[in-house]
């Protein structure tokens, strides 16, 4: 059957040309605005194509001109139909790449017959190659200041996404430091009730007073980590972290993060395991705190995919000039094709309507942020932190490895000259 596309954005228009076309045996297609009109043109390789001019986004002359470089359609007939009845719109139509024009309204009758014409190769002409080169330069020239105009609003445009983005960073980290002080305060008063004397009870005892605090108190914590990491990944996205120049050593962060996590070891009756090469590794340049961070982010995840009874290894080498650690778990796994995404801002895995709001409890849920900072911070650093996992399974548990190198030696030198270029 003889295809025939129609670009128009008026709906009588369309609905009086596909009945008339319809009837006569064609089959019609519509699209009401330029882009979708090449789309359509690109997907369906019509016989022939009717073009109104006055289109939104892309013009009718524009479509044309675009249509024509369509594989298999660089000799299609394509026919203006338009009210556009101005002098030289039809020679602007020819000049664009359309093979003839028809006038609206459209004349009922004659419609079918001009139609056929064009199929079996009518072709109308501008006139003397004079003219032709004259209707050409202008288009070209009505084409390139087409272009100006949007690359203006363009332009526009991302400045103006540019200033909103620096407004949300600037209202994230903010309220994220109005957010951290009073819990600050809060934290510290807990801590000063906890060793209370006067505080009945024993934290192990279910529903004693201190038991209570101490609860409060692993809230608050959870609280502020939560605000810490948002502030964290705003910095990060914004470029905005900075990082402290200190000597650090690998191997006490480790020790320090698992010092901070272990508690939930016997809770969680899971097994960790310190390698040898911990200790053979050399000082590095950077920020303990942020590093012991981005650790404990990865840390925390090992135990919460990991179930009861499992085992977190970590260990570390040095190979030339960087630093290789890992930490390998026997949890639940990742599956392969998600191994990159994981450490992509508010990237989760899990059901969102199974969330559990806790960092250690097994599949507890989190914000998708962790790794997005561990990431941040890490190459801050000039390193790589990367997943390595067989696959998702909850029965067989395959485990998931994570790696991060780090540079030895002044790892901000590149990452500096980076930022400032
Ligand atoms: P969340 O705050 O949800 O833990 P993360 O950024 O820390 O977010 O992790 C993103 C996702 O990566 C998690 O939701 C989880 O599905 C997956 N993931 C991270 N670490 C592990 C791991 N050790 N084992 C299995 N899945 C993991």
């Amino acid at each position: 059957m003889t295809k025939i596309l129609y670009v128009e954005d008026d709906p009588s228009s369309q609905r009086l040309v596909q009945r008339i076309l319809t009837s006569e045996g064609y089959e019609v297609t519509i699209a009401d605005n330029g882009l979708a009109g090449i789309e359509a043109a690109e997907r369906e390789k019509p016989d022939l194509v009717l073009m109104d001019i006055n289109i939104s986004n892309l013009d009718g002359y524009e479509v044309t001109t675009r249509i024509r470089m369509v594989e298999g359609l660089e000799n299609v007939p394509i026919i203006a139909v338009t009210a556009a009845t101005l002098r030289g719109d039809r020679e602007r139509a020819l000049v664009a790449g359309c093979n003839g024009y028809i006038p609206k309204p459209i004349d009922v009758d004659k419609f079918p017959e001009q139609i056929k014409a064009y199929l079996v190769g009518q072709e109308d002409s501008v006139g003397t190659p004079e003219e032709q080169a004259q209707y050409l330069l202008e288009y070209n020239r009505r084409l390139v200041s087409r272009l100006e105009e949007n690359v203006r609003e363009l332009q526009k445009a991302n400045e103006e996404l540019k200033r909103t983005e620096k407004m949300k960073s600037d209202f994230v980290v903010l309220a994220g430091h109005e957010l951290r002080t009073p819990l600050t305060v809060i934290y510290g008063y807990l801590q000063i009730l906890l060793v209370n004397p006067a505080i009945p009870g024993d934290i192990t005892q279910e529903g004693s007073p201190r038991h209570l605090l101490h609860k409060v108190s692993e809230a608050v914590e959870r609280l502020s980590q939560v605000i810490q990491d948002i502030l964290n990944v705003s910095l990060i996205a914004a470029n905005r972290l900075d990082l402290s120049h200190e000597p650090v050593f690998l191997n006490s962060v480790v020790q320090s993060v698992l010092h901070n996590l272990r508690s939930f070891g016997p809770q969680r009756q899971l097994i960790f395991e310190l390698g040898g090469g911990l200790k053979k590794v050399p000082v590095i340049e950077g920020d303990p705190r942020r590093l012991h961070q981005a650790l404990w982010n990865i840390f925390s995840n090992a135990i919460k995919y990991t179930p009861d009874g499992g085992t977190i290894t970590v260990d570390a080498e040095t190979l030339d000039d960087v630093v290789h650690l890992w930490i390998q778990d026997t949890g639940v796994g990742i599956p392969q094709e998600e191994l990159a995404n994981i450490f992509e801002r508010f990237y989760v895995l899990e059901d969102t309507a199974l969330h559990r709001s806790s960092k250690t409890a097994f599949k507890g849920g989190g914000l998708g942020l962790g790794l997005a900072v561990s990431k941040g911070i890490i190459e801050a650093h000039n390193g790589k932190v990367w997943a390595e996992s067989p696959g998702y399974d909850e029965e067989a548990l395959p485990g998931s490895t994570f790696h991060v190198l780090l540079p030895i030696g002044d790892p901000f030198s590149k990452v500096e000259s980076d930022r400032k270029g």
